[in-house]
């Protein structure tokens, strides 16, 4: 959509003291059209080294931009060198090779949880984490084992399920109690989300897709909404199509102004460690074209009526592997008392 694409936002200098006839003042342009410039940030945090060095960075710039966002916590063994190995397959490679992945990850996150068993994330940032809370930001659990849930969510027993849920639950309860939840990689089934209504989660966030919906699993309308995410992280972007550390602000930003629902994920280990001068600019430009940046439960409308939809298996461009993505029911199936189920 054209109308928040340009440069209407908060450009006081340029804003005229008295509005023109027929002319809207910026602020209250803004204002109007707030919902829509709304940038929902989400930040996944999946690593012992993005929670030390990339969450408190990330704190600092956000509020130097007086930015807000929801941090998705991983609090169990940091394992994930063994699930970026695991996947060394043709394809996989080329990623990795197209992303610059040991420089954009670094070495130690690539090797933990390989040769030694991964440690135990937050009995060690503890402080960090308080610290995003503190500041004002909303705290979610992401998993207590991001790589054992993306790797075996599917084959998991409910029993399995609840077990991850509630080890993630407690170990980040004691620091401070996460009010929603993210499925690591997108990967969340049916069995998860049922799993997820015996928690007290406000809302989650396990899919791609382009609006809110409260999710449908065999005819049973879930409690918790859900908070697709609508834009393409680094590494998805990043070696495709042209664009380049140097553009992907500007392609990011032009996707931004094209669609009025906007949820966005960066990673604590990307944009907090090695990318976190491309993000403070992706910030400064946001900001400057009018567009603020929230927690993902502030997009959340206030009445709990909301579409209906499924989550279905599917595909990103540039991510290997299964995603689970936001599957909009038809008309009759939202109106009746029997939704479809899901696959
Ligand atoms: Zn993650």
């Amino acid at each position: 959509m054209i109308i928040f694409s340009g440069s209407q936002g908060n450009s006081k200098s340029r804003a005229p003291k008295m509005p023109l006839p027929g002319l809207i003042p910026s602020a209250t342009l803004t204002a109007k059209i707030g919902v829509l410039m709304d940038i929902a940030l989400r930040i996944d945090v999946d690593t012992f080294r993005g929670t030390r060095d990339g969450v408190p960075a990330l704190c600092r710039l956000l509020a130097k931009f007086e930015a807000r966002a929801t941090f998705f916590f991983s609090v169990g063994p940091d394992n994930m060198g063994r699930h970026l190995w695991r996947l060394l397959r043709p394809r996989f490679m080329l990623k990795m090779l197209r992303s610059q992945a040991a420089s954009l990850y670094g070495w130690d996150i690539l090797l933990k949880g390989t040769l030694w068993p991964g440690p135990i994330i937050s009995r060690y940032f503890k402080q960090q984490i308080l610290a995003a809370a503190a500041a004002g930001h909303e705290i979610g659990l992401h998993a207590w084992d991001h790589h054992a849930w993306q790797a075996h969510v599917a084959s998991w027993p409910a029993r399995e399920l609840n077990y991850q849920l509630q080890r993630g639950l407690e170990a980040l309860a004691e620091i401070v109690p996460p009010t929603c939840s993210a499925a690591p990689g997108w990967r969340c089934t049916e069995s998860a989300l049922l799993a997820k209504e015996g928690w007290p989660f406000a809302f989650n966030s396990d899919c791609r897709g382009h609006s809110l919906f409260r999710p449908v699993v065999k005819g049973q309308v879930l409690s918790q909404p859900q908070v697709p995410v609508s834009l393409p992280t680094y590494d998805e972007a990043i070696g495709r199509g042209g664009v380049t550390p140097t553009n992907y602000n500007a392609f990011l930003l032009k996707r931004i102004a094209a669609q009025s629902f906007n949820v966005l994920t960066i990673h604590a280990e990307v944009e907090g460690i090695r990318h976190r001068q491309m993000f403070h600019d992706f910030l400064a430009q946001a900001q400057a074209q009018g567009h603020k940046l929230v927690a993902l439960g502030h997009i959340l409308p206030a009445s709990p009526v909301m579409a209906r939809g499924a989550v279905v298996r599917g595909h990103v461009a540039g991510r290997e592997g299964w995603v689970s993505v936001h599957s909009p029911l038809t008309d009759e199936a939202q109106q009746g008392n029997h939704a479809q189920s899901i696959s």
